[in-house]
């Protein structure tokens, strides 16, 4: 038999924004790698083997399942979200690259699932209806001084700015600074939205001016999204949320 290895998109946590070919993918795979939380999402199948681990060793997760691929097992890695934005699938790729040539040659694919970003939009409105760039505050992998430039550039640029990864136990001072770097940028009254847990039950969002963003409103599960000069607020009825949304026409250079 052939070994298989598919990085598998989970969506954010709503089963119902799991995909039908995710689903299949799960659902045929020998073996499932990946964080527990994760794997314990994935619906039972008989006979499939569930090898847990902790979210800190991406790299060494991923050359674990390659090397069951290439013992001939069908593999799905689970990735939260899309494993293709800032997840698994790169560091699969990753250990490919680096790795045993033999991993080369086996059928690897990804499967795409709804990303955090995407999930947080949708739950205010249209605020990624113009430009945007997406962007992890994680300085574990790479150095504070380039997402420090890049959100600058960013900001200079009018993108509106998602922002994964803002903070944790571990990086806690991450989105504070951040956050300053955006009010030299931005009007007091840009909207910024705070997104915890899209789609489980937890879920929290915060609709809040720039002036009145504490860092300490987010944490390790929560996606910030920066709008851009041009994202408008749609006031409503007291006590509904407002509608935010950029649109799409841009009169001039801001
Ligand atoms: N691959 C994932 C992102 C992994 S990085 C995806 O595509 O969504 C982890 C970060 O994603 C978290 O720190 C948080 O910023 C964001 N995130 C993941 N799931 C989320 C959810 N359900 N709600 C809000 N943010 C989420």
């Amino acid at each position: 038999m052939t070994g298989r290895l598919t990085i598998v998109g989970l969506g954010p946590g709503d089963p119902r924004w799991l995909t039908p070919a995710a689903t299949e993918a799960l659902a045929s795979a020998t073996d499932l790698v990946g964080y527990a939380a994760y794997i314990a999402r994935a619906p039972e199948a008989p006979g499939q083997r569930r090898h847990g681990s902790d979210n800190r060793v991406e790299l060494d997760r991923a050359r674990f399942a390659l090397d069951l691929a290439a013992k001939g097992r069908r593999v799905a890695v689970v990735s939260g979200g899309d494993p293709g934005v800032f997840a698994m699938a790169a560091a699969v790729f990753e250990a490919v690259e680096g790795g045993d040539p033999a991993w080369r040659d086996l059928d690897i694919r990804v499967e795409p699932g709804i990303t955090a970003m995407l999930a947080a939009a949708a739950r205010v409105g249209a605020p990624l209806g113009g430009d945007f760039c997406a962007m992890s505050l994680s300085d574990n992998l790479k150095p504070w001084e380039v997402v420090e430039a890049r959100l600058r550039a960013a900001l200079q640029a009018d993108f509106v700015v998602a922002l994964y990864n803002p903070i944790s136990q571990a990086r806690p001072w991450q989105l504070g600074a951040a956050l300053s770097i955006v009010a030299e940028a931005r009007r007091p009254d840009t909207p910024i939205i705070l997104a915890r847990a899209v789609g489980r039950p937890d879920e929290r969002i915060a609709i809040l001016p720039l002036s009145e963003v504490e860092p300490s409103r987010a944490d390790m599960s929560t996606l910030v999204i920066v709008g851009a000069s041009t994202t408008r607020w749609i006031e409503r009825r007291e006590g509904e949320a407002p509608f935010v949304y950029t649109p799409r026409s841009y009169r001039a250079c801001p």
